[in-house]
């Protein structure tokens, strides 16, 4: 028999588990070649046949990529072995093993990727890559004029120096702040050990970039594939 069975095909391309990938053929929303798949079963080649789920074509390269608004409180890493929240909750029935790229604290919130291209996964969190990340910081004023400077030149912390590449004041209410920061590095609890230093404890931390990448509006919870675009930029 030449080809591969679709729904397997399909899994493989993030669609979901072969069962919820016999589904949407079931449900007439799968299309090979311009043709609505009427049946399941069907044999197709991953290299040649164009293959649409809901009108959109989908990429059966073998590499997967997702971001994930992470939402306070998960545990972020794939598993956990005290049966806590973690990122493995929101990747189940995949086909494959997907690792996430860096840390989150439990308590903060935000965009982590996650991929099963392993190498890339870790070239991304390598000091030595000094990927840029933004966050949006919770923090209670009054803010000194001098804060940005202070954290643009170095904040000492116990185990060396921390600077920022930006900063800027988003929302002030006179009391309540909220403040973007953007760091290349990835030391533990980094952003909130250094705006405690400079003396502005974080009520809360969102993380909104990684690269290239952006949060942007996605829902807290939401898993959604990268585009291609986004996957060509972080290569
Ligand atoms: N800095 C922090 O303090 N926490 C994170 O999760 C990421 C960066």
């Amino acid at each position: 028999q030449e080809g591969e069975r679709l729904q397997k095909v399909m899994a493989r391309a993030g669609m979901g588990s072969r069962r919820a990938c016999e589904d949407l053929i079931q449900q007439n929303r799968v299309e090979v070649n311009g043709e609505i798949v009427r049946e399941q079963g069907l044999r197709v080649d991953p290299a040649k046949d164009e293959i649409k789920v809901d009108g959109l074509t989908i990429t059966t390269q073998s590499h997967l990529f997702f971001a994930l608004n992470k939402p306070a409180g998960v545990v972020a890493s794939m598993e956990d072995p005290d049966g806590r929240q973690c990122l493995g909750d929101y990747v189940q029935n995949r086909e494959t093993r997907l690792f996430h790229v860096g840390r989150l604290d439990t308590e903060t919130e935000g965009l982590i990727l996650l991929t099963n291209h392993g190498e890339l996964a870790h070239r991304l969190t390598h000091p030595r890559y000094g990927v840029p990340k933004t966050y949006l910081a919770a923090i209670q004023g009054p803010l000194p004029r001098d804060l940005g400077k202070r954290l643009k030149e170095g904040i000492r912390l116990e185990d060396g120096f921390v600077r920022a590449d930006h900063f800027r004041v988003v929302e002030n209410t006179g009391k309540n702040y909220l403040v973007e920061v953007s760091l290349h590095e990835g030391r533990k609890h980094i952003v909130r050990r250094m705006l405690a230093e400079a003396g502005f404890p974080v009520e809360r931390l969102v993380r909104t970039r990684f690269g290239p990448i952006a949060l942007g509006d996605q829902k807290s919870g939401w898993l959604r594939r990268m585009t291609n675009t986004e996957v060509g930029m972080l290569m």
